[in-house]
């Protein structure tokens, strides 16, 4: 055995509620089991103040908590939570090796839980105000927005669906829109004009986010009158884009135009043997739960191909 080299049953890279489910069931189904992540335990849990609709936290969890838990669980079943950051991916015959910035690891199964990231403005306040007044989901904080006024940022399928989701909440919220009309398709596009709660600011993008310790407004900038102003608001949802963690993938595994993993309903990438799990994946929901469904079920069929080598 080569001394950078180390050899498991089964391989995780990224240990967000995806990966750690998945560990969680390939451990219980006796498999050598690693994970890797580049980061803390976690993933995007770790930075969620509160999760509210998580199954069994009737009160919610703090997301730490929720995280901290999770890789609990994997580690008392002894899978072991390496630091490390996958680089590629390769095939030797039946063996997947996965190159990281530590060596080698291989792996006759390899589930990808690498999660996805939103795509931030860059604008000053964005970073301080986030989780006080600055979000980019939808299904995880519009309760905090009941009958509350609020501004959505973006002109896309995800921002108008999200922004229709939205209003079943807040009091109004105002689409800020860099373009004079929307990219989204047609159908959500005449549902967003056909709401009485929805109002638009066309032309104008967020130069700032205003706020002490949480948000009090968006400074615009009218990209044709290139006039300023402050829009008072109490919550900015940011929707410009969200971006797989994929890098690292080869093209041998098949991707969307945006870069996510398509799999079937197994979970099963068009390579065999390798999956995908959670947010990094086609036709997530980008869900706490959604994430380790996908992690428990990748985990299962990953058991159910090692089968078939043996
Ligand atoms: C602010 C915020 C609030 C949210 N609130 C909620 C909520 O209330 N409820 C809810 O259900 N969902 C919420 N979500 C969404 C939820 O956190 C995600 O859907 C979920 O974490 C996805 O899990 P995942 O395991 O697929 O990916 P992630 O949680 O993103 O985990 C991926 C992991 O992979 C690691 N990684 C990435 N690339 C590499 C690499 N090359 N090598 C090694 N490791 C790598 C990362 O470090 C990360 O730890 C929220 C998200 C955010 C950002």
């Amino acid at each position: 055995m080569c001394a950078d080299k180390r050899y498991f049953d089964v391989a995780i890279v990224g240990g967000g509620p995806a990966g750690l489910a998945a560990a969680i069931y390939a451990a219980r189904a006796r498999r050598k089991t690693m994970i890797l992540d580049k980061a803390l335990a976690g993933g995007q849990v770790m930075f969620t103040a509160l999760i509210e609709n998580y199954p069994g936290f009737p009160k919610g969890s703090s997301g730490m908590e929720l995280a901290d838990l999770m890789a609990q669980q994997a580690r008392n079943l002894g899978v072991p939570i390496e630091m490390e950051e996958a680089r590629g991916i390769e095939r030797d015959k039946k063996d997947i090796i996965l190159r990281t910035d530590k060596g080698e690891i291989v792996a006759k199964a390899l589930i990808i839980a690498t999660g996805s990231s939103w795509k931030k403005l860059n604008v000053p306040g964005e970073a301080e105000l986030s989780g006080r007044g600055v979000s980019y989901c939808g299904t995880c904080d519009a309760m905090l927005y009941r009958d509350k006024e609020i501004v959505v940022v973006g002109g896309g399928d995800t921002a108008i669906d999200e922004a229709l989701f939205l209003t079943r909440f807040v009091k109004r919220l105002h689409i800020v829109h860099r373009r004079g009309e929307l990219r989204a398709e047609k159908i959500l596009q005449e549902r967003a004009f056909a709401n009485e709660k929805i109002g638009f600011i066309w032309d104008s993008v967020v130069t700032k986010i205003v706020g002490d310790q949480k948000v009090s407004g968006v400074e615009l900038l009218n990209k044709k009158t290139n006039e300023t102003s402050v829009f008072p608001t109490e919550g900015v949802f940011i929707f410009v884009g969200n971006e797989p963690n994929t890098g690292f993938v080869p093209e041998m595994i098949s991707k969307t135009g945006e870069g996510q993993i398509i799999v079937n309903i197994k979970m099963e990438t068009n390579a065999p043997g390798i999956y995908a799990a959670g947010d990094v994946r086609a036709e997530s929901i980008r869900q706490v739960v959604s994430a380790a469904g996908d992690g428990a079920t990748a985990a299962w069929y990953a058991d159910k191909y090692l089968d078939t080598l043996e």
